[in-house]
């Protein structure tokens, strides 16, 4: 995806010197009037410094959740081309409001939909690639002295239909456009402080990362750590753009995710980054195909799978990030599906955990030992992911951070000198 975006970085408009400020307001950030008269203040204060400020919004609060539910309400296959028109409505309503906000404040803001701030995408409605950002009337509205408000997750296909880049995507969005400015990093705003190393909401005690490698962040992405999207991760890692991500709520530094770590906190300093979960996950099954057929029927509406164990008579799989409902259509036509969806999944993350394998032994028997039966396990160079009861999910993932980031005080217990000596 990365590697077909067109960087224009040598075309700036007006004469400021400095590259101008690329920033990405999340849901949460956006979800009320209040929130996004807070955004526009602090855009603001920013451009009356002298900054030019270009910021991704996505849609307010959970309000593509709601988009979701309308068009499975009306039809429980809805074409993928109507789903975008949809879906994709949310950030630009994020970006007019935002926009009439600022003008409230006596700036001038612009609102741009994907097509107008020209970010191009393949036709892959649902999940599009994005092939390239052409940002000329970026550029000319910065020039002009206003406030660029791009509406986040949203792209235009070859065709001019409206494309979406999957769940989370509004980080892809303002990766891409920070790529294509030629700015020096794209700053996420968003409604934790920091990336941790586990989610902060289930581990209260989670470390905060001063920063950590793009690579670390992105095996955290996939594991489920939805603070960044995955794919936004594997653009600023490919076009070595550095991301900060930091509270919405105030102006304290947040976590640098770049390509050195440094300080004792850096993620790079230990064997393993942090533990990632998802509290759902759904392991499918479909009898009498082959996986082949069904993989093939998945992609064709976007969906990528995570495991895949064929059986004589059945494929079983899982789709971290789809949709059941997604699925279902997906597989409408091939098979039947059963689904057990009464599982969630817990992820340690540590580059080169193919070559550690004491690190997956100590998560498995500390699992085992507390009676959390492991139902799928997989690997990947970066993480190991365990398939466990939703229920216990909560719990797996607070005792594996107590294993593998234990409290100053037990750090003599043996799991962390298994950790330290990979
Ligand atoms: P936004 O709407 O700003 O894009 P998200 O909800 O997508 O925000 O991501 C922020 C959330 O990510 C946080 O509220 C937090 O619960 C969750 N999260 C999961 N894992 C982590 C982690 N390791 N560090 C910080 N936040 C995390
Ligand atoms: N609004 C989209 C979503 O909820 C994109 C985003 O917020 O990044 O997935
Ligand atoms: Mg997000």
């Amino acid at each position: 995806m990365s590697s077909r975006i067109d960087l224009d970085p040598t075309h700036r408009s007006g004469s400021a010197a400095l590259p101008p400020l690329v920033w990405k307001f999340g849901g949460t950030s956006v979800a009320d009037h209040d929130r996004l008269r807070a955004v526009a203040e602090r855009m603001v204060a920013a451009q009356r410094t002298g900054r030019r400020v270009v910021a991704v919004l996505s849609a307010m609060g959970k309000s593509t959740d709601d988009l979701v539910e309308m068009a499975y309400g009306i039809s429980a296959r809805p074409p993928l081309r109507e789903l975008d028109a949809l879906l994709s409505v949310g950030e630009s309503i994020s970006c007019a409001l935002a926009a009439m906000a600022v003008a409230e404040l006596g700036s001038r803001a612009v609102s741009l939909t994907a097509r107008q701030a020209g970010i191009a995408t393949d036709g892959a409605h649902g999940n599009a690639r994005l092939v390239a950002v052409e940002p000329q009337r970026i550029h000319d509205e910065l020039a002009d002295g206003a406030i660029v408000l791009v509406t986040g997750f949203q792209g235009v296909s070859a065709n001019g239909d409206v494309t979406t880049l999957g769940r989370g995507g509004s980080d892809a969005s303002a990766v891409a456009v920070a790529v294509a400015l030629g700015a020096d990093k794209c700053e996420i705003f968003t409604d934790v402080p920091a990336v941790f190393t586990a989610d902060p909401r289930v581990v209260p005690d989670a470390r905060r990362l001063c920063s950590i490698r793009h690579e670390e962040m992105l095996e955290m992405a996939e594991g489920g750590a939805g603070v960044m999207q995955p794919r936004s991760v594997e653009l600023a890692l490919s076009h070595g753009v550095d991301i900060h991500l930091r509270s919405s709520f105030s102006a304290e530094e947040g976590t640098w995710i770049r390509r050195e770590t440094d300080g004792l906190e850096s993620a790079g300093s230990t064997a393993v980054a942090g533990v990632a979960h998802r509290r759902q996950e759904s392991l499918y099954a479909v009898d009498g195909v082959g996986a082949g057929a069904v993989v093939a029927a998945l992609a064709e509406r976007g969906i990528a799978v995570g495991a895949v164990v064929p059986e004589p008579a059945r494929v079983r799989f899982t789709a971290p990030g789809a949709e059941q409902a997604e699925v279902s259509a997906a597989l409408d036509g091939v098979g039947a599906v059963k689904v057990d969806q009464g599982l969630g999944s817990v992820s340690v993350v540590s580059l080169g955990i193919g070559r550690k394998p004491e690190i997956v032994a100590a998560a498995l028997g500390a699992l085992e030992d507390a009676d959390i039966v492991p139902q799928l396990v997989t690997t990947t160079a970066g993480r190991a992911t365990v398939l466990v009861a939703s229920s216990e999910v909560d719990d797996a993932v607070r005792l594996l951070h107590r294993i593998f980031f234990p409290a100053a005080a037990e750090t003599s217990v043996p799991l962390q000198s298994a950790a330290d000596a990979a």
